[in-house]
């Protein structure tokens, strides 16, 4: 079978769900040994088997993102045991809507915590392989999930279209650093995707809009999100699909 991804050291952070979970098994189907990080240590486990059935390589990283020893010692046990990462899917994060008057420090706080910070403690520890990689290689990829709530405006979104304005503006900065050193930065923008995600809003109006909408339209699937992740890898070298941005075609 067509292994583009032959030879690659791939990591995926929240991989234990969604997108993240999709995007790691196609990687790997694809012919890159895949880390898959997230907190559910079964989850993982789960999907590693599934990746070794298929003939494929996957090791779990039980870590929580928003821990920096913990990415750290990941960091650590993606180069000792796999090699140097060639291609970052930096996915992990969390999506709570809800009015600002509420007041949800807390659910503003997790989504800074985990959507900013968390996706950059990844950058620290990972930026030094994917550079290292690039250069023995030729080429490497860091791809971030941001999401359509970064250009379009949502009532009630405002924390979490925030977090996700700053990682896709953050990706296209970046890329004029590292774009020099062979690593190619891109950020993936999708609408809305049926995952877990809808799963942890607990605000009854952003729940109402969430149902009404699967009524209206076909939600995406984390297949087509992964598909997508596969293709912006897979380009020649010299080619940085830089954003993307994928709807439900049915979504406004
Ligand atoms: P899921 O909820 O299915 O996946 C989220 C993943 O993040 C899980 O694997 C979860 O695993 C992981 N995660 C959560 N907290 C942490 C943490 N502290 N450390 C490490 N991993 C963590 O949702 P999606 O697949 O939809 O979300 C993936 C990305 O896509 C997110 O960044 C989201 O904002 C974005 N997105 C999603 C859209 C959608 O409509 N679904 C649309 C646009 C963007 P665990 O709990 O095991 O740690």
């Amino acid at each position: 079978r067509n292994q583009p991804l032959a030879g690659r050291v791939a990591v995926v952070t929240g991989a234990s769900s969604g997108i993240g979970e999709a995007s790691a098994e196609h990687l790997a189907a694809l012919g890159a040994k895949v880390a898959v990080l997230a907190r559910r240590t079964e989850r993982l486990d789960d999907l590693v088997a599934r990746v070794g059935r298929n003939g494929g390589t996957a090791l779990a990283l039980a870590t929580d993102v928003t821990d920096t020893a913990q990415v750290h010692a990941a960091a650590d046990r993606v180069r000792s045991q796999l090699g140097s990462a060639d291609l970052l899917f930096n996915n992990a994060g969390v999506m709570l809507p809800a009015p600002i008057e509420e007041l949800r420090v807390d659910q503003w706080k997790r989504q800074i915590d985990l959507n900013i910070s968390g996706l950059m403690n990844v950058i620290g520890e990972f930026v030094p392989q994917l550079v290292e990689s690039a250069g023995e290689r030729g080429v490497a990829d860091l791809i971030n999930t941001a999401s359509i709530a970064a250009q379009n405006i949502f009532p009630n979104f405002a924390v979490y279209s925030g977090t996700k304005a700053f990682v896709t503006h953050f990706s296209r900065t970046l890329r004029t650093e590292l774009g020099a050193k062979n690593v190619r930065v891109a950020a993936i923008e999708p609408g809305i995707v049926g995952t877990e995600l809808q799963g942890h809003v607990t605000d009854q109006g952003a729940l109402e809009w969430l149902a009404g909408s699967k009524e209206t339209m076909e939600w995406l699937t984390p297949q087509d999100i992964a598909e997508t992740i596969g293709f912006i890898a897979s380009m020649p070298p010299r080619v940085n699909l830089q954003q993307v941005t994928i709807m439900p075609t049915g979504q406004a």
